[in-house]
């Protein structure tokens, strides 16, 4: 089964589609993890996914399909959650293809929220640097301030949560990546989440999403 989140940055996607994966035992490909990693080696490509990271720019697509290519290669035979992967109609092209001998994509899921609360949630955002768990000083604080309640991890903020940068990002969102929405809902295949409720109850609604897709399949 192949399923990808879509929302804009700080709609809670990453959080969702982790805990889904780890709980559906699923591949998780975070593309901005995945590129993060690759932005802290110290190469030609390194620093230039960092500089496109850092202004709120998006990777090119070649970069992109290598990255999703060598994924899929070693998470041959499972059932993956794609976040942050496909934010390009020309990056949806590259998933078809990739996806086009096992059966393409099952679901698109769009994890719904305005404007006005991604701004909020991304200027109060902290996030762990061992285990990517992610805190908002207003509505979700880490207990000890700066570190993380899971692993004791140290807590940072993102260089690209900047307001230049979180407007940017929004940008790209709602100009490049909404026609992607628009193309997995006349394909027929989007599922459109509210994002704006509490977290628990947002992750029940998702897994009896994918659930039912499963009970379909059989
Ligand atoms: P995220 O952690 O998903 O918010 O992604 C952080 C940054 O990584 C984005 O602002 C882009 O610079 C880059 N990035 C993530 N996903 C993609 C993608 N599918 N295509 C190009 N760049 C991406």
């Amino acid at each position: 089964m192949y399923i990808v989140f879509i929302g804009p940055p700080g709609s809670g996607k990453g959080t969702q589609a982790r805990c889904l994966a780890k709980d559906l035992d699923m591949a998780y490909f975070a593309a901005g993890d995945q590129l993060r990693y690759l932005a802290k080696q110290d190469t030609a490509l390194g620093r230039r996914i960092a500089d496109k990271i850092a202004a709120g720019e998006l990777v090119a697509d070649e970069t992109m399909e290598e990255v999703i290519a060598a994924f899929l290669e070693n998470n041959k035979g499972k059932s993956v959650i794609f976040d942050g992967f496909p934010r390009l109609s020309s990056q949806a092209d590259i998933l078809k293809r990739k996806l086009a001998d096992e059966g393409g994509l099952d679901l698109a899921i769009f994890l719904d929220v305005s404007r006005e609360e991604v701004i909020r949630r991304l200027s109060a955002r902290v996030i762990c640097q061992d285990c990517g768990a992610v805190y908002n000083k207003n509505t979700n604080p880490p207990q000890e301030e700066g570190q993380c309640d899971k692993c004791g991890g140290q807590l940072y903020q993102r260089t690209d949560e900047t307001p230049a940068a979180i407007e940017k990002r929004l940008d790209n969102f709602y100009n490049k990546t909404m026609p992607v929405v628009k193309l997995y809902c006349r394909q027929g295949i989007l599922k459109k989440v509210d994002g704006e409720r509490v977290i628990d109850e947002i992750f029940r609604d998702l897994k009896k999403l994918i659930s039912s897709l499963d009970t379909e399949a059989d």
